[in-house]
């Protein structure tokens, strides 16, 4: 059919329905493909329905359909600050004082003073030179690999690193390697190889976040020492809420400013609005600022994101407290669910993931959790190994003791009935 008799159907028919639909034979035929991808998805098991929630992220929450309040296990709300009132305070300031957004790339008309002060607090935070703002880690990990490393560099990352990671490095154009997960003697057979190389990259998670296992960041260290190579960790699931001080995953091995370079997100700890950085030595982001595409060339951080970081920053520099606490309610958890009989992965992480093995039985569990006023998210194949399936439990600063137990009882309860314990 020709585009103008069908362009004249779509009028009637968004005048009659308000959308298109079917407008064209193109469309009809990716419509058709759609149909095939989302099959073999729901065949697969592997469906993502999004659950709708109607209230503030919170450790209890509500969803739509459902008026009892629930608690929620499956946030990265490691502080409880997503919805602090002094975080939404300072963020409703930031929107007063310097609007919604600037409408403009930082290198345009997108810099503000609030911009460069979180930039130094990350820095300051981080113990590093510099720091540069993206509007997400996903971006920060996409322009890091392609703006630093050339044909004559080389990265190698862990297998199981995140998917973001996974994607900036296939924008490089550095020889690409890959070592066992977590396996230093891997690692150290490929830093022999590639002894020629003008750079290499180590490249890590901090913390995997499907186990809830930390990177060997000891190890790493010291080959990257031995073999010249740079150490980077994206360490989204370790800053503010491991160490002492919440510095991350470094100050948990007692190793605070000994990787080369961090990306981290605003995204969890610290917030949980938006927003990532890469922090490290000045000439490195001097340079991102110049050359990496996604700051380039994506609008800059809304000035109530950028205010509610920056609040958070404030406030676990100035008391610790909040990443005591959640180490303690994280070591209470675990304790009670290890004395009822379940196995959890994992060394001390807030990711409890609580192991099942069979992928119908972790879905049919969270079910019932829910049921039973708890929320919880099971994975299975393809996001985790086929037969290691589980619950992925997340314990947060701001769950009572009391919700805590709520939560234990409910998996004791519930693992009964399954017959898992
Ligand atoms: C969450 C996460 C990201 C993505 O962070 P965003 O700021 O949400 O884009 C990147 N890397 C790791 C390891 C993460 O856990």
């Amino acid at each position: 059919m020709a585009r103008v008799v069908l362009a004249k159907a779509c009028q009637l028919h968004i005048a009659k329905h308000g959308c298109v639909r079917y407008s064209t034979e193109a469309q009809a035929v990716m419509n058709e493909a759609m149909y095939e991808v989302m099959t073999s998805i729901h065949e697969a098991g592997t469906y993502k329905p999004e659950r709708v929630i109607v209230t503030r992220q919170a450790a209890s929450i509500r969803v739509a359909g459902n008026s009892n309040d629930i608690l929620n296990f499956c946030a990265n709300n490691y502080l409880g600050l997503s919805s602090h009132p002094e975080v939404v305070n300072a963020a409703k300031k930031a929107l007063d004082d310097y609007g919604s957004g600037l409408s403009s790339t930082r290198f345009i008309c997108g810099t503000q003073d609030i911009h460069k002060e979180l930039e130094e607090k990350l820095a300051r935070f981080h113990k590093r030179e510099d720091a540069i703002l993206y509007a997400s880690c996903f971006d920060a990990n996409a322009g890091i690999f392609e703006a630093l490393l050339t044909p004559e560099d080389a990265v190698i990352s862990d297998e199981l690193n995140h998917a973001s990671i996974i994607d900036g490095i296939r924008l490089c154009k550095a020889q690409r390697h890959r070592y066992k997960h977590m396996d230093v003697n891997d690692l150290e057979s490929i830093l022999k190889k590639t002894q020629d190389c003008r750079m290499r990259m180590i490249v890590t998670d901090g913390v995997f976040s499907m186990d809830g296992d930390i990177a060997p960041l000891k190890e790493l260290v010291s080959l990257a020492d031995t073999y010249k190579a740079l150490l980077f960790v994206d360490d989204c699931h370790g800053t503010g809420l491991l160490g002492e001080t919440g510095r991350g995953t470094e100050e948990l091995l007692g190793l605070h400013g000994c990787s080369d370079i961090i990306n981290s997100t605003l995204g969890k700890a610290l917030g949980g609005a938006a927003g990532g950085y890469t922090t490290g030595p000045k000439p490195l982001i001097d340079m991102l600022r110049q050359k990496s595409r996604p700051y380039l060339f994506s609008n800059t951080l809304p000035p109530p994101v950028v205010a509610s970081a920056s609040k958070v920053l404030d406030m676990i520099t100035d008391d610790p407290s909040l990443v005591s606490q959640l180490a303690k309610n994280t070591k209470h958890f675990r304790d009670r669910m290890t004395a009822a009989g379940f196995t959890i992965w994992g060394k001390g992480h807030p990711i409890c993931p609580v192991m099942f093995g069979d992928a119908s039985l972790a879905r049919m569990f969270s079910e019932e959790m829910l049921k039973r006023g708890v929320f919880v998210i099971g994975f299975s194949f393809p996001v985790v190994p086929k037969g290691k399936a589980r619950i992925r439990v997340q314990i947060s600063a701001a769950h009572s003791e009391e919700e805590i137990e709520r939560c234990v009882e409910a998996f004791i309860e519930t693992g009964k009935e399954l017959k898992v314990i």
